[in-house]
């Protein structure tokens, strides 16, 4: 058999894609296998849907920053279970402009007498730079996490980098002096534009900002998206609840078949750009609530409320028993469940099913090309 040649050459030391060794038709057969794995169990698993561009999708790219041991300045990843910086200038799974943004700062950071940050003694300036590119609009955030809070020749600094990148719309600086491997801190101030990005996606508007979650593959985002709308098979009358809902989208999309949506989200910027993204979309039937879904709808559930369908898209670790319990409870004729991890959403299928609830669709999405990782939505029915 012909050997295949992954293009990329820190691959080994990044450890970002872990399918390297495979073509790309062979990661689809590969990651459709082990939803079958997982999932088989519970009924016909569809063939994964993919958007056919395994490159440059990703729309979110963090890099951190630090030096060499000859005292190069580099930016790049963590090299897996460490806290040693691969160089990475261009990531053959990042949208390229934001690539070049990241290589531009730090080329500036010398020329603008800027450290980076030292973890072993917590000091210095540039800990990493974020760049969020929204693909529908082209808007392009950049924030740059620093160690302190003073940012020397700061305006002069935003007006070069505009100056060499003019798509960038948005630039903040993200203070983070913690002891922590989170990228961002809680203090944030804007520099340049609105501080938040919108992106459009299937005819609505999104607003972003630098915390809240938003789908990271824009084209397979859509593909997602259209098979959770279908799935949920609305006619106007129903009732959706749209738990663990991000920024708002697959509420908002659904609004406009639905007679009501309740979104829960537990991050409060995702929600604050949700209330705005509502307006910007003229959508007067959709609440946000700001709660941890479990909380929020083991009390819902108290209350004797009722929903026609429940779209549930938790975080990797899965959702909760009490939270799927309460789901139970509001009886919603149809649930859709999507999810970046196949184990886990085993695991709460298997629960639902002992529960009344049919797995009736299972549809793999290749939202992470080159990564081992798989999206699913599964669309349950009440026995
Ligand atoms: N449905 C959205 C977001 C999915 S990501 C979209 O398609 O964009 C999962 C979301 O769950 C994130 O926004 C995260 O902030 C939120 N989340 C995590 N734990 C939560 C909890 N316990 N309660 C409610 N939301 C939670």
């Amino acid at each position: 058999m012909k050997e295949y040649r992954f293009p990329c050459s820190v691959s080994k030391k990044c450890g970002g894609c872990q399918l390297t060794n495979m073509t790309y038709e062979e990661q689809l057969s590969y990651k459709q296998a082990k939803v079958i794995r997982l999932l088989g169990r519970f009924g016909h698993v569809n063939e994964i849907v993919s958007t056919g561009r395994p490159f440059y999708y990703r729309n979110k790219v963090q890099a951190a920053f630090g030096r060499t041991r000859g005292g190069e300045i580099v930016s790049g990843v963590y090299q897996s279970s460490t806290h040693n910086i691969v160089k990475v200038d261009s990531c053959l799974l990042e949208d390229q402009r934001a690539d070049a943004i990241i290589v531009t700062v730090r080329k500036m950071l010398r020329e603008f007498g800027l450290t980076v940050f030292d973890e072993r003694n917590q000091k210095g300036f540039l800990r990493h730079v974020l760049v969020k590119a929204a693909q529908g609009t082209g808007e392009i955030m950049v924030v740059l996490v620093t160690g302190t809070r003073e940012f020397k020749s700061k305006n002069a600094f935003c007006e070069a980098l505009i100056k060499r990148h003019p798509e960038i719309t948005t630039i903040l600086q993200n203070v983070n002096n913690r002891f922590t491997s989170l990228v961002l801190g809680e203090e944030e101030h804007v520099l340049y534009g609105d501080g938040y990005i919108t992106d459009e996606l299937l005819g609505k508007r999104f607003r972003i900002s630098s915390r809240s979650f938003y789908q990271i593959n824009y084209e397979a985002t859509k593909i997602l998206y259209k098979k959770v709308i279908e799935f949920a098979g609305l006619t106007g009358k129903e009732r959706v609840i749209d738990a663990y809902s991000g920024v708002g989208t697959i509420g908002m999309l659904c609004a406009d078949f639905a007679r009501e949506v309740l979104s829960v989200e537990l991050n409060k910027d995702a929600v604050a750009d949700a209330k705005k993204n509502a307006k910007l979309n003229d959508l007067h039937n959709i609440t946000f609530v700001c709660a941890d879904a479990t909380e929020f709808l083991t009390g819902f559930a108290r209350e004797k409320e009722k929903a026609d369908v429940v779209i549930m898209d938790p975080p990797r670790a899965g959702s909760t028993v009490q939270f799927m319990n309460s789901v139970c409870m509001l009886a919603p004729e149809r649930i859709v469940y999507v999810s970046c991890n196949p184990e886990t959403l085993a695991r709460d299928l298997h629960w639902f099913v002992q529960h009344g609830y049919k797995v009736k669709k299972i549809q793999p999405v290749d939202m992470f090309p080159n990564t081992n990782h798989v999206e699913t939505v599964v669309l349950l029915s009440r026995k």
